[in-house]
């Protein structure tokens, strides 16, 4: 799962940054509108964490020119401005939630699984595949009510195949979801990942579709 963060306050975006990234996620950190807009034409995310003061172009305009050109990625709002307005304004510009700072990180992290969940058209928080769990607030898997030791790369590539069933995963699709822009990316380390899933959670969940991808198949 890859999430773009843009704030421009030092201290608060490292804080963000470093606590999504211990619960798994790849994550990029900018700090002004322009380069917002400049991250989200070059990659695909799963999800915004978007400041309303910024510096070059205020964060409304991001999210409103994000929603202009037919984007619907889960957006949540940051914003000092403690008023009623400035909320409806975020909210009807196409922001899905909103925190007002301070916040606690452990919110922010409920409310992004919450936003995913949604996302994938599910109330249930935890993923169910035949005899498979995926709890995504716990990151754990288990198999036959098992619990199965899993990789936090493993745990992402899982989780993508699992929200997306039915559909074909590209590997660049899933390289996406492991790595941020300051990892370098193994040529084979997706291929990797799925052995290791296939040999932990038997060889017929995951389809390889030949030059395309990977696919977990709708139960
Ligand atoms: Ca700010």
């Amino acid at each position: 799962m890859r999430i773009l963060i843009v704030e421009d306050d030092h201290l608060l975006g490292e804080g963000i940054q470093t606590g999504l990234k211990q619960e798994g996620y790849a994550v990029d950190w900018v700090e002004d509108g322009e380069a917002a807009d400049t991250a989200l034409m070059t990659n695909n995310y799963e999800l915004m964490v978007l400041d309303l003061g910024l510096p070059k172009k205020p964060g409304l305009e991001v999210l409103k020119d994000l929603r202009a050109k037919g984007n619907d990625m889960p957006v949540i709002i940051l914003t000092a401005m403690d008023t009623v307005e400035d909320r409806v304004t975020g909210l009807d510009s196409g922001a899905d939630d909103y925190l007002t700072k301070p916040f606690d990180l452990g919110e922010l992290g409920a409310r992004i699984r919450a936003l995913l969940r949604r996302r994938g058209g599910r109330s249930n928080p935890v993923i169910e595949h035949n005899n498979i769990k995926l709890d995504p607030a716990s990151h754990s898997v288990s198999k036959d009510d098992e619990p199965v030791d899993i990789s936090p790369r493993e745990y992402t590539i899982l989780q993508l195949l699992l929200e997306n069933r039915g559909k074909v995963m590209s590997r660049s699709r899933l390289e996406e979801g492991l790595y941020a822009w300051n990892n370098e990316v193994e040529s084979n380390t997706v291929e990797v990942h799925i052995h290791h899933l296939r040999k932990k959670l038997g060889s017929e969940l995951i389809r390889t579709i030949r030059g395309v991808g990977y696919i977990i198949d709708k139960p």
